[in-house]
């Protein structure tokens, strides 16, 4: 089972994950956007990890934890980015509500409320060059494997291989959302950088807790 000591190593994981792939997300982002998006992202995920390194994680439940990280995701990032992750983990805490702990369902289960919170702030659709082009079929994926039987590390391989499809198929989308909308066809042929960081994310996420 999983609880707040691994989720917080995982958070810490997705830290120096996102750290390490700062500079090529800020260019992706300078291509198609102002060039921000791996400060952003590193800002956010630093500050979850100070955050959380204040917790007697004894005590400590997994939704508390994810609450913690959406608020200080929020106030560390000014970029879109920020209210799409804190939302995403404000939907994962909602999804194991007074769970001391949680079983591979219940991981799974995070994944997609993250998904779904993502998708009902941002309102974006699949095709129209988002994170969400990465994430939703990465939930999707996650879901399907876990119904197949497949164990947790299994489910997550599962949906880090479909964001990696997912983020590449955003080279042949035109952005219809967010700052890169502005650019129309001349977002074609270049990666969304939310889709290519929310592969980074989910795949510390593997690592960790697979
Ligand atoms: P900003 O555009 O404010 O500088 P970031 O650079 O941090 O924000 O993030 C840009 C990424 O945010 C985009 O690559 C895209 O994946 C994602 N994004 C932007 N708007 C939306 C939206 N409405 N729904 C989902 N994702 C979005
Ligand atoms: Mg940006
Ligand atoms: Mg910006």
């Amino acid at each position: 089972t999983i609880d707040a000591a691994d989720l917080k190593r995982m958070f810490d994981a997705i830290a120096v994950a996102i750290e390490a792939d700062k500079d090529r997300l800020c260019q992706l982002d300078g291509v198609i956007g102002d060039a921000d998006h791996g400060i952003a992202m590193a800002l956010g995920f630093g500050a979850v990890r100070d955050a959380l390194a204040s917790l007697d994680l004894a005590t400590t439940e997994p939704t508390t934890l994810l609450n913690m990280a959406a608020k200080s995701f929020l106030n560390a990032v000014g970029a879109s980015s920020g209210p799409l992750y804190a939302t995403a983990f404000m939907r994962g805490a909602a999804a194991v509500k007074g769970k001391a702990t949680l079983a591979a369902g219940d991981v799974i289960a995070i994944v997609q409320a993250m998904a779904q919170g993502i998708k009902d702030r941002g309102k974006a659709e699949i095709g129209e060059k988002t994170m969400i082009d990465a994430w939703l079929p990465a939930a999707e994926a996650a879901a399907a494997a876990n119904l197949a039987g497949k164990n947790l590390a299994q489910s997550l391989e599962a949906a880090l291989a479909a964001a990696e499809r997912g983020a590449e198929a955003t080279k042949d989308m035109i952005a219809a959302k967010g700052r890169s909308s502005r650019l129309g066809e001349r977002s074609l042929g270049h990666m969304d950088p939310g889709a290519a960081s929310a592969v980074t994310v989910i795949g510390a996420m593997t690592v960790s807790l697979g």
